[in-house]
């Protein structure tokens, strides 16, 4: 491992950059270069977490006393950073986390875009105001941070869901600290660089890195804590929201997803495998929201079978940085462990593979995580492939007699976070609309994006607590006070309060 001339990266905080209590580090490498290492960056333990909480609480009350419009000025000098380094950023991406480079500059516009909405939020920010019962009385809300975050995200996103995270809770506010994932730290360090030189007060955004066993727990467990916003795995989400609402924390959980497509014979079916074929692949199949399943009508279904089969053929894998690549590496050797495991249980639980299926190797695949887009078909819907998020390049399809059918087929899953349909009859797709349980519908879209100005998140066990982005974050990261003023000027007789 060529380890010489590697920088060793600090956790951020108090406005110092510093070394971990126990001077521990780790390397990282990129997954289209197994051999080539990126950093060293903190092993972080409790006692750090600790010390981060500590100065976020610190600034609090100077940041939260800030008013919310000039708290809008670091966000907008943030975007604006982020636009001169956006290509710089986007290359830390593919680099380290292995996407291609389309997809990563996608993901830095992502984080833009949040940016610039939160930064307007300072401008709005709304309580409401409403008549009272009482005479000469004037009633309001108003809203007021949380205070202490923990953000704690994956690393399938090392940007933009930092980002939508940061910046709703700073302009509300609050005082952060970042646990971004261990597979990914370079790119978090690059956001919070960027709001350093945004001129965010010591204190007010602070990273730490290191295992989530530790480090996020301590920051859970943290009575300074008051909010945790999560993105990651079902599993690792259910015991956060467990552990901080027994805490009475205010949580929110942005978990995994099993997303499907329905595809219905009446539609454009063009347009519809351009859809399912990027959704299903593109990122090698590591989106929250990427499609891992299609249930196709079956008058379409053979028509279907052959075109998407011709369409995957086609595409190019390879190195993330090539820019006529689809289809790059996994981000690491255990995504890699895990992708083939699954391969390897759907052919053992009599599912029919028809594409794809191995992993890569010679050439420039020896030096990364390589698989081909992989399709199976003839899988029935108890089946774990069926049943469970893979996180991969692996679609499995289905067939159904119709609408009805194939709703089923997509609510037969334990998550509910994104979903498609692609049909030109209205009455189905509303009928769709009204019945599948997912947090984001799309008619004649695929089931990835969204935009940052609605709200982002699933149901079932893709998702709990408030929704993130949109006036939702707000929401999330904001108390909301209601204040009762007497003005009377004299004293009246009292009112029968309960
Ligand atoms: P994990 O759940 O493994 O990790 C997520 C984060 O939690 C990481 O920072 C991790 O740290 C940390 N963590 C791990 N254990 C604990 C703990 N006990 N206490 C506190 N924090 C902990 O998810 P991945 O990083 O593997 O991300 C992939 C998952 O994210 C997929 O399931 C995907 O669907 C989901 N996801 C959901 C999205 C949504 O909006 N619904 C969007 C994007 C991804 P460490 O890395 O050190 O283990």
């Amino acid at each position: 491992m060529a380890t010489s001339q590697v920088t060793k990266y600090k956790n951020y905080i108090g406005g110092q950059w510093v070394d971990c209590e126990s001077g521990r580090t780790y390397p990282i490498t990129s997954p289209a270069s197994k051999t080539t290492v990126l950093g060293e960056f903190q092993i972080s333990g409790p006692e750090d977490a600790a010390a981060a909480v500590q100065a976020a609480q610190d600034a609090l009350q100077g940041w939260s006393d800030t008013p919310a419009p000039v708290r809008a000025g670091v966000l907008y000098r943030a975007l604006e950073i982020m636009r001169e380094r956006g290509d710089d950023i986007a290359r830390t991406i593919t680099i380290e986390e292995g996407k291609p480079l389309a997809d990563a500059q996608g993901e830095v516009k992502r984080a833009m875009n949040i940016t610039e909405y939160a930064a307007g939020e300072g401008r709005r920010m709304f309580g409401y105001t409403t008549p009272s019962e009482l005479p000469n009385t004037f009633a309001y809300t108003v809203r007021r941070p949380l205070g202490v975050v923990a953000i704690i995200t994956p690393w399938n996103f090392p940007i933009a869901i930092p980002a939508w995270k940061i910046a709703p809770a700073l302009i509300c506010g609050n005082t952060l600290v970042f646990k971004p994932a261990s597979g990914t730290p370079l790119s978090a360090v690059k956001l919070v660089e960027v709001f350093e030189e945004a001129g965010l007060p010591p204190g007010v955004l602070n990273l730490i890195t290191g295992p989530g066993s530790s480090v996020g727990n301590a920051l859970v467990e943290n009575p300074l804590v008051r909010g945790i916003s999560f993105t990651g795995s079902t599993e690792i989400g259910t015991g956060i929201y467990t552990q901080g609402a027994a805490l009475l924390k205010k949580v929110q959980c942005e978990m995994g997803g099993k997303n499907a497509v329905i595809l219905l014979a009446d539609a454009d079916l063009d347009k519809a495998l351009g859809g399912i074929v990027q959704a299903a692949f593109g990122s090698t199949g590591q989106r929250c929201t990427a499609t891992s399943r299609v249930i196709v009508e079956e008058a379409i279904y053979d028509q279907f079978m052959e075109q998407l089969i011709d369409r995957t053929s086609k595409l190019k894998i390879g190195d993330g940085l090539d820019p006529d690549v689809d289809v790059s590496p996994l981000s690491s050797q255990s995504q890699l462990d895990i992708v083939m495991g699954y391969i390897g249980m759907g052919t053992e639980e009599g599912a029919r593979l028809v594409y794809g299926g191995k992993s890569l190797s010679g050439g420039i695949f020896d030096d990364g995580y390589y698989v081909e887009p992989t399709i199976f078909t003839e899988v029935a819907p108890d089946m774990r492939i069926a049943q469970e998020e893979i996180f991969g390049p692996v679609l499995t399809v289905f067939k159904a007699d119709g609408l009805e059918e194939a709703i089923q087929i997509s609510n037969n899953v334990k998550f509910g976070l994104s979903s498609s349909v692609y049909t030109k009859d209205l009455t189905k797709a509303f009928q769709y609309i009204n019945t599948v349980e997912a947090g984001m519908v799309h008619v004649n879209a695929p089931t990835l994006g969204g935009e940052v100005h609605l709200p982002f998140g699933g149901l079932k066990s893709s998702g709990v607590g408030q929704r993130e982005q949109g006036t939702e974050a707000v929401d999330f990261f904001s108390e909301v006070i209601t204040v009762y003023i007497d003005h009377a000027g004299a004293p009246r007789a009292q009112a029968r309060f309960i």
